[in-house]
């Protein structure tokens, strides 16, 4: 494997592990996380959706139906997105958020691929998912890269935060790909997306059980991420955290996984990941990174 290849591999297991190890404690909060656990550092299944050790939720498995509706396509298609989610969504997914279905219904029910602007629904559900995108794209020139990422997003979430940020991780994520450091990601794709929504400043105050919504969860995972320097640190961290552990964790996870690489990533974790989702993550990032390089 080349370094590039390593990279997008160890981004989407990244994704798949943070959202296996977070699931555990989604929704408690950081008390009741030190009760029932001390320190979760094992992905151990449980939590609130009865999960078997190593099984994933919708974070994973929503990028995993984006990510095949790019092979096929060879890009990303609205309309093809917009079924992939749908088949997505008749396949009875654990988990699915408010927002993720109101968008799939109104696309049932319509045909449209973009719902209406909505200054009051900043879910995350738009960013968990952005990882494929991110591959596809990787070294597309700028409006290329935009305008992918915000068509699989609208297809749900329409609204400046959830943009802002969706596109934040996914530069984030391309530009670890590129094998740089904590400092360039802080200094270019986080500072940028400062300048433009102040909301998401995240120094100070630590950012405890994060919620769904788009600024909560993105604070968290700065927090995470910058305060840590390895895998294994991050998405501890990030996770006892509690609050939308699944989706800081997969967000934390794709981000860290692309920075430190393949061999960043613990044994236990990725021998404790689904076995049938670890084939598949491990395929679909190779092949999306593969039609990257056709640019
Ligand atoms: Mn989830
Ligand atoms: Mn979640």
């Amino acid at each position: 494997m080349t370094d590039l290849e390593q990279r997008a591999v160890a981004a989407y297991l990244g994704l798949a592990i943070g959202d296996a190890l977070g699931a555990t404690v989604e929704f408690m909060t950081p008390r009741e996380i030190v009760v029932a656990y001390g320190r979760h550092d094992h992905i151990r299944g449980g939590g609130w959706l009865h999960l078997k050790p190593g099984q994933v939720t919708d974070d994973t498995t929503m990028s995993l139906a984006l990510g095949e509706s790019i092979l096929a396509q060879g890009g990303v298609e609205a309309q093809s997105v917009a079924q992939a989610f749908d088949g997505w969504m008749r396949s009875k997914p654990v988990d699915i958020g408010n927002t993720v279905r109101r968008g799939i219904v109104e696309f049932r029910r319509t045909g449209r691929t973009e719902v209406p602007l909505n200054e009051f629904d900043g879910g995350n559900g738009a960013a968990m998912r952005v990882l494929p995108v991110a591959l596809a794209t990787f070294g597309a020139d700028p409006a290329t890269i935009r305008q992918a990422a915000l068509v699989q997003a609208r297809i749900t979430h329409h609204n400046p935060l959830s943009d802002a940020g969706t596109l934040c991780v996914n530069a984030m994520v391309q530009l670890a790909l590129s094998g740089t450091d904590r400092g360039a990601l802080r200094q270019g794709p986080v500072a940028d997306l400062l300048a433009e929504q102040p909301r998401f400043a995240y120094e100070g105050k630590p950012q405890e059980n994060p919620t769904g919504f788009i600024v909560d969860t993105l604070q968290a995972v700065f927090q995470g991420l910058f305060a840590t320097d390895s895998f294994e640190a991050c998405l501890v961290e990030v996770v006892n955290r509690g609050g939308d552990a699944d989706t800081t964790g997969a967000i934390a996870g794709m981000i860290a996984g692309a920075l430190y690489g393949l061999d960043a990533i613990p044994e236990a974790w990725r021998l404790a990941l689904d076995g049938a989702v670890s084939e598949r993550v491990v395929t679909q990032a190779r092949a999306l990174i593969a039609l990257a390089g056709q640019h």
